[in-house]
């Protein structure tokens, strides 16, 4: 069945490879960013070329307006929405926690904490049988860090990603009778731009060795297991917390 999807953080990273592996499923993908609109049409542009529809959407998931805005531009544009990959997110540069300001801790649980539940809450109304919805598929991706700490790193990160983590579990119960399966991904070291972003381009790279399977992940093999939650495969799938991680 062809599906309705919304993948915030959709324009470069993960969330680019499971808007592309939908598209190659023929499904309608509302393919959210932040500010790289130009990443955000490429990705566009590749769900199209793959057998897929696609639409950009600009919304920064720290807005609670932006986001219902969002949902309503994707449901204008392909009709109900079936599935919601709530994959927006961001680091800082690594650091203690000692030496964290406020301003950095508030960004990270904002667009990690806040605007994942918000996500959350948006696809909960929309998707819930009982309120009008055809039932679904909510992806949230987490993190190793959640069970790991991030020590010297990030703990402000992985302490965001450990709400993921709760949020999918205590919403999959919740939902269970709405007809929407909620779980979770959680990546460990995959080769894309966030690294960059907290000041260690080849931190993947650097770290990956040390993992089980030796090397880091890409994309397209978290997007994979994305694509697999929001499909009717894993339909008796709901509360699950999966490690994509190469074992790490
Ligand atoms: P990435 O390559 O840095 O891409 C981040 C994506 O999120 C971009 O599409 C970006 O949009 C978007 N974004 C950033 N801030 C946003 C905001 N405020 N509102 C809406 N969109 C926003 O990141 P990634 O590595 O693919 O990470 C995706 C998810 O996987 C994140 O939740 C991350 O924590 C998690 N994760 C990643 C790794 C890893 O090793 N890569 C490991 C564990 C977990 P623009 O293009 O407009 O900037």
């Amino acid at each position: 069945m062809s599906k309705v999807i919304l993948i915030t953080g959709g324009s470069r990273g993960i969330g680019r490879s499971a808007a592309v592996l939908a598209g190659a499923r023929g499904w309608s993908v509302g393919v959210n960013y932040a500010s790289n609109a130009a990443a955000a049409d490429a990705t566009v542009a590749a769900v199209q070329a793959a057998g897929g529809k696609a639409i950009a959407i600009a919304c920064d998931v720290a807005d609670e307006a932006a986001i219902i805005a969002m949902f309503d531009a994707t449901e204008r544009a392909f009709g109900k929405i079936d599935g919601v990959v709530n994959n927006a997110g961001i680091v800082a540069p690594g650091s203690m926690l000692a030496d964290m300001d406020i301003a950095r801790m508030k960004r990270i649980f904002d667009i990690n904490v806040l605007g994942a539940y918000l996500c959350a809450r948006e696809a909960a109304r929309r998707m819930s049988t009982s309120r009008g919805g055809r039932g679904g598929s909510l992806v949230n991706v987490s993190s190793a860090a959640a069970r790991l700490g991030g020590p010297g790193e990030y703990v402000d990160y992985a302490g965001s990603k450990g709400a993921i983590d709760t949020l999918t579990l205590g919403l999959a119960k919740e939902l269970g009778r709405e007809g929407v399966r909620v779980n979770a991904i959680r990546p460990g070291l995959i080769e894309t731009d966030i690294h960059a972003s907290g000041g260690k381009p080849d931190r993947a790279q650097v770290l990956g060795v040390q993992t089980p399977i030796g090397r880091p992940g890409t994309a397209d093999e978290v997007g994979e297991s994305i694509v697999w939650l929001l499909s009717d495969a894993s339909s008796y799938v709901t509360g699950a917390i999966v490690d994509v991680t190469g074992g790490r």
